[in-house]
């Protein structure tokens, strides 16, 4: 076992960069959700279990959630995570009615700054918004991140059912690439009428259906053309690019099939091309919840070794034997420095 201190002493510091909090305000709007009338299925699912049960799992998640102070920083420092990139956690304002998701946004944004500014050399913000009004949520963009230092936009997923890549969420990527700052895609659950059989099988959650989720959505946002129209975006997704990596090589093949024949209005011709060169070109791609050597390996050889970044998942998945084992990946200093730091320090402007 090696020591997992922070500092650096293994030749790079321990950026972890999908890291999740929650406010108190956010619980009770997702309290009043579960007990309101016919509540979405997923959301149920997932808020149901790490709301209500009182097992030792969901239990230690909601507090983890909530720390943003001393405890949080002992978590870090008994993991080796040197910095913690925080964001909203899952589905954030995404779940909510419009004036709840505005309202949310902005109190968890000011929670969120007071905790990046009690801890600046530890902790860093993504700024939460609420794509209900796509122009308020451009302007909450634009103070988070000039008024309270946010180095990301985090979008929890889907909008009841709506996704980054329809017109009206324009503003919000309009704002992201003026700012010049990311947006990280985060899991949510599927929308009712498709999560339902996955519930029924026990895989609607982190297991399978976020990556089924979240991977379409980035998805959705190549092939409609979006990144050709903000071509100087960002996208961030975790959990190994939610599988998109591996599925490269048919991404393009099918999609070029489908534009020779001219089968989708909603999926034409793009600027760059193949998919591929979108998910090498727009995307960064984060290892959270896979602490997998050959696979990120794998992320590296085809994405790039420059757009592949360390993540926790913190509180959702957190031994410290993932943090060890990634330090002992067979890979040269220089790229393991890469992974762990200096990527996301080039990202998030650090
Ligand atoms: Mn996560």
């Amino acid at each position: 076992m090696t020591e997992l201190k922070t500092g650096g002493a293994q030749g790079y510091l321990r950026i972890a960069t999908e890291e999740a909090f929650v406010t108190q305000e956010a619980l009770d709007m997702y309290g009043e959700i579960l007990d309101g009338p016919d509540p979405d299925p997923g959301f149920k699912s997932l808020w149901g279990f790490y709301l209500r049960s009182e097992a030792e799992r969901p239990k230690f998640i909601r507090d983890a959630l909530l720390g943003l102070g001393a405890g949080r920083i002992k978590d870090m420092d008994d993991r080796g995570i040197d910095k913690a990139v925080l964001a909203l956690t899952s589905p954030g304002t995404q779940i909510l009615s419009k004036d709840k998701a505005v309202a949310l946004a902005r109190n968890s944004n000011d929670e969120l700054h007071q905790a990046c500014k009690d801890h600046p050399d530890r902790l860093i913000g993504m700024a939460a918004c609420a794509p209900q009004d796509p122009e308020g949520a451009a302007k909450e963009i634009e103070r988070a991140v000039t008024k309270l230092g946010m180095k990301a936009v985090i979008i929890n997923s889907h909008t009841h059912g709506h996704y980054l890549d329809e017109p009206q969420f324009a503003p919000i990527l309009e704002a992201a690439e003026a700012l010049d700052v990311p947006i990280y895609i985060h899991p949510n659950t599927l929308p009712r009428g498709q999560v339902e059989p996955l519930i029924a099988a026990g895989i609607d959650g982190a297991i399978f259906g976020f990556g089924v989720e979240t991977g379409m959505h980035a998805l959705r946002v190549i092939v409609s053309g979006t990144l050709d129209k903000f071509p100087k975006l960002q996208v961030i997704i975790g959990h190994m690019g939610e599988a998109l990596p591996f599925w490269m090589y048919r991404l393009d093949f099918m999609h070029q099939a489908g534009v020779r024949a001219g089968r989708y209005a909603s999926s034409g011709p793009l600027k760059k091309e193949f998919v591929s060169n979108y998910l090498k070109e727009n995307f960064i791609i984060t290892n959270s919840g896979v602490a997998w050597e050959p696979a990120i390996k794998f992320t590296q050889d085809v994405i790039g070794k420059d757009r592949v970044m360390y993540a926790m998942d913190y509180p959702y998945q957190c031994p410290a034997y993932e943090v060890e084992a990634l330090d002992n990946m067979d890979m040269s200093l220089d790229d393991k420095k890469a992974f762990f730091q200096t990527n996301a320090e080039r990202v998030f402007k650090l």
